[in-house]
């Protein structure tokens, strides 16, 4: 028999229009907000202004930090920090994408901890006196409303890593669907394939338990249903919703499963190249695939029915199958396939190598790697 813990303690307000609630949500976590936002979309969309008035009514005061670019950096997150602190704010609200999310998270910690966030890099090193977190995501892919990670870029050392703390889950999560529609087909299918490789990853984890298989299992079906809807037709509001639960359950998965190879390697490319994050794991999902199903055909081809493939009775053709129709999708939204789409080169791939061979992520492939296999496997791929 299989043991296993779950623990999924947030908050989870889903659905359109409940951003009206933000006002009275913050209320009930503290009177002063630091909102954490990036540098645009959501000034434009007149979200952000929104936001402020909805907090101001319910007695929040708000100082606005709205400096978030993507792949944020340590230096982002101590500036916050130090401004959560010199202005006494009990309560961090991160608005925006993964980005946002993540400072937000990364903010929390180092205001209530007093180092730099490098020092709070890994698992275990966050104490239980974090500032709440109340996080509000515009794109549907990375899931970090309910994920106990938050992923930041050290710019001396070109490494992206993670804090993967229990203290950082957000307390309260508020998913409306209604702010994604404003992301363009290349925003959708980017931040969509984040969300289908979270979920396609977490199936095939070691650490998969048969909780997170079923997170698994219905983000997906939901990907296969409406990420090419959502990349092509961004108005229909039905496709933006099942894509951002899909986002928020693959992300209630990753959190109890983790993720393999295809963000091990993705992270060390995003690190060292500063590549947008759900384009760099979406192009190598079908090649993890395929290279897991000497150990993983059997998990593989159990995906067939999120497809709506029906099965053969034959697990290597279902495995197939089931990569075929990943691959149609990345060709229904005009991802890039190769790496050097993003700008990889082969001059790249042995520091790509070293980088990555460290990271949980590796050691939780099916199929195991090393330096040498990592490089045949990237070079195949450029
Ligand atoms: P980002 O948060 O980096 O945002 C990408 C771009 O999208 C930004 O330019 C942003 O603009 C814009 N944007 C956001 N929302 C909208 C919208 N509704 N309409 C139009 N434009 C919009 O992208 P992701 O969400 O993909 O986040 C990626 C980050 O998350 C990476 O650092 C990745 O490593 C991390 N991540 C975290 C996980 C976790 O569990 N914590 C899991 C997986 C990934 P603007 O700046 O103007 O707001
Ligand atoms: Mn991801």
């Amino acid at each position: 028999m299989q043991t296993f813990t779950y623990y999924m303690p947030v908050k989870l307000y889903f659905g359109e229009g409940k951003l009206e609630k933000v006002g009275e949500l913050a209320k009930s976590l503290g009177k002063r907000a630091l909102l954490v936002t990036g540098k645009e979309s959501m000034k434009k969309l007149g979200i952000t202004d929104k936001v402020i008035k909805l907090l101001e009514e319910n007695l929040v005061n708000v100082i606005l930090y709205d400096k978030i670019s993507s792949n944020p950096t340590v230096e982002v997150v101590d500036e916050g920090a130090d401004i959560a602190k010199k202005e006494g704010c009990d309560l961090i609200i991160g608005l925006g994408g993964g980005s946002a999310l993540d400072t937000a998270k990364g903010i929390s910690v180092v205001a209530s901890h007093g180092k730099s966030l490098w020092d709070y890099i890994g698992e275990g090193k966050v104490k239980e006196n974090t500032l709440p977190i109340l996080a509000i995501p515009t794109t549907a892919g990375t899931g970090s409303e309910t994920t106990p990670y938050s992923v930041f870029t050290n710019k001396k050392i070109l490494r992206k890593d993670a804090i993967n703390s229990p203290y950082a889950f957000p307390k309260i999560a508020i998913v409306d669907p209604l702010l994604t529609k404003s992301m363009s087909p290349n925003l959708t299918a980017d931040t969509g394939f984040d969300a289908l490789s979270h979920a396609v990853e977490a199936y095939l984890s070691v650490n998969a338990n048969p909780l997170s298989d079923m997170l698994a299992k219905k983000a997906i079906t939901l990907i296969a249903g409406s990420l090419v809807e959502a990349t092509k037709n961004g108005e229909n509001l039905q496709a933006r919703a099942n894509m951002a639960l899909a986002s928020t359950l693959a992300g209630m998965a990753i959190s109890q499963a983790g993720v393999v190879a295809g963000h091990g390697l993705g992270m060390s490319i995003g690190g060292i190249l500063d590549t947008p994050h759900g384009r760099t794991v979406g192009i190598l999902l079908p090649y993890i695939m395929e290279d897991n199903l000497p150990e993983a055909s059997s998990k593989i081809s159990q995906l067939a029915s999120c497809f709506n493939i029906p099965s053969s009775g034959n697990v290597a053709d279902d495995a197939r199958k089931v990569i075929d129709a990943v691959k149609k999708m990345i060709d229904e939204t005009a991802l890039p396939t190769r790496l050097r789409d993003i700008g990889v080169s082969e001059k790249d791939i042995p520091k790509i190598a070293e980088d990555c061979m460290d990271r949980p992520d590796m050691a939780n492939n099916p199929r195991k790697f090393d330096t040498e296999r990592v490089k045949e496997f990237l070079k195949l791929i450029l």
